[in-house]
C-alpha cells in the first residue's frame, strides 16, 4: 500500500520486520523478497534513484536492452505493492536503536513537511549514491546529455563507447589514473578534460603523451549537441572540440548521513558487509551501491534477495515451526 499523509496514522504503531531505506533497484528487490517471505516491510524512498537517470539498462538478463530505469522502478513498485508492501515517499533523516528496535525518523513532504517515526526489527540500507557531474554554470546543459551519450559508468556503457571519440571528464588525477587506461579497452581515442579543477603532474602528462591521449585543461563553457546527443564541447576561449561520446568520472555522494548515530564499519563512503549483506551491526544489512561491491543493477537486485533471505531465516528460527493444529486435534 502506498502510504501518504492521510493514511499514515494507522501504520505508525506497527513494528515492521524490516524497514528498507531506499526504493531503487536494490530496495525494491529486497521488498519483493520480504513480502514473499510473508514478513512485514516498509520501503521509504526520497525518489530520483540513480537508476532513475539510467536511460537504458543494456546488460540485464531477460530485459530488453532499451529498458529504462524509470520503467524498471515503475514495474518494481507495482510488483511490491501487489504483494501488499508499504511504500512511503519521504526522506530518512535519522535512525536510532533501543532495545533491539530501530526507530526511523522521516520527513514527509518538501513543503509543510511532517515528521514521523516508524519502527522495525531489521534495517536494510539501500539508499545508494549519486554521481557528481561536471560543475557548469548552466547545469541544465549537463542534464541534457548525462545518461544519454555522456556516461557516468564504464562497466555499464563502455560497450557503447567502442572506438568512439571520447571525452573523459576527470575530477582528479587519481580518476585519470584509475579510469583512463581501462577506458582504452573500449576506445583509445580519448581526450581528457580537467576543466581547470586540478593540476596534472609531469609524470601523468608524459604517460598520457606516450599513449597519444590528449589533455585539455581549459575550462569548459558548455556541451554541444541536440536531442540528448552530445557532439562536443565549447571551451571558455571559444574553441570547439568534437566528440562522439563522453565519460564523467568525478566521484559520488554517498547517501548515508542518516546512519551517523550508529557505529558501522565503512570503506570510504561504502558499508562493509558479509556475503549476505550484513554490516558490522547484526541487524543492519546494506545492499546495492552503498555497500562495497560492483555498482550494477543486477548486483543490487541480487543483494536485495540475499539480505531479505537472511532476515527471513533469522526471524523464522526465532519463531520456530508452526503446528498443524487441526491434525493435532485428530491425533489427540
Ligand atoms: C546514467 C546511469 C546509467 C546506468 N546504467 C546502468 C546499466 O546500464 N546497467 C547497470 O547495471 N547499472 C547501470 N547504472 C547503475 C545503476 O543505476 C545502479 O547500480 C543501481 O541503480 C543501484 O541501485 P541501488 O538500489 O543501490 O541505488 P538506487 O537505484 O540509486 O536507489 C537508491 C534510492 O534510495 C533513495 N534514498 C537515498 N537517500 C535516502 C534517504 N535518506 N531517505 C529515503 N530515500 C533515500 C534514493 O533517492 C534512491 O531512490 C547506471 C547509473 C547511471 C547513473
Amino acid at each position: 500500500m502506498k502510504l501518504n499523509r492521510t493514511n499514515l496514522e494507522q501504520h505508525l504503531d506497527h513494528l515492521y520486520d524490516a524497514i528498507v531505506v531506499g526504493g531503487g533497484a536494490g530496495g525494491l528487490s529486497a521488498g519483493i523478497y520480504l513480502q514473499r517471505f510473508r514478513l512485514s516491510s516498509l520501503i521509504i524512498d526520497k525518489g530520483k534513484a540513480r537508476s532513475f537517470w539510467m536511460q537504458a539498462l543494456h546488460n540485464y538478463l531477460g530485459l530488453s536492452p532499451d529498458t529504462s530505469g524509470r520503467q524498471l522502478l515503475q514495474q518494481g513498485k507495482q510488483h511490491y505493492s501487489a504483494l501488499a508492501g508499504n511504500f512511503l515517499e519521504g526522506y530518512v533523516e535519522a535512525v536510532t536503536e533501543e532495545e533491539n528496535t530501530f526507530t526511523v525518523r522521516i520527513k514527509v513532504g518538501r513543503q509543510n513537511s511532517r515528521y514521523v517515526m516508524f519502527q522495525s526489527k531489521y534495517l536494510i540500507v539501500a539508499s545508494g549514491i549519486i554521481d557528481h557531474l561536471l560543475p557548469l554554470d548552466d547545469m541544465q546543459n549537463v542534464y541534457d546529455y548525462a545518461g544519454y551519450n555522456l556516461h557516468v559508468c564504464m562497466v555499464c556503457d563502455g560497450y557503447e563507447m567502442t572506438d568512439k571519440l571520447c571525452g573523459f571528464f576527470a575530477g582528479s588525477e587519481a580518476s585519470i589514473e584509475e579510469m583512463v587506461f581501462n577506458l582504452s579497452w573500449f576506445t583509445p581515442r580519448i581526450t581528457i578534460f580537467t576543466h581547470g579543477l586540478f593540476e596534472v603532474s609531469g609524470q601523468m602528462r608524459s604517460q598520457l603523451q606516450e599513449y597519444g591521449y590528449r589533455l585539455v585543461e581549459t575550462p569548459i563553457q558548455k556541451f554541444l549537441g541536440e536531442n540528448h546527443q552530445m557532439t562536443g564541447v565549447e571551451l571558455i576561449d571559444g574553441s570547439v572540440i568534437e566528440l562522439e561520446t563522453g565519460l564523467i568520472s568525478m566521484g559520488s555522494r554517498y547517501h548515508n548521513t542518516y546512519l551517523k548515530g550508529i557505529d558501522l564499519e565503512m570503506k570510504g563512503g561504502n558499508l562493509i558487509t558479509d556475503k549476505m549483506g550484513r554490516t558490522s551491526h547484526p541487524r543492519i544489512f546494506a545492499i546495492g551501491n552503498l555497500k562495497v561491491g560492483l555498482n550494477q543493477v543486477v548486483v543490487a537486485a541480487g543483494d536485495g534477495a540475499l539480505a531479505a533471505t537472511q532476515i527471513w531465516r533469522e526471524i523464522r528460527k526465532d519463531t520456530g515451526p508452526r503446528k498443524w493444529q487441526e491434525n493435532l486435534k485428530i491425533l489427540a
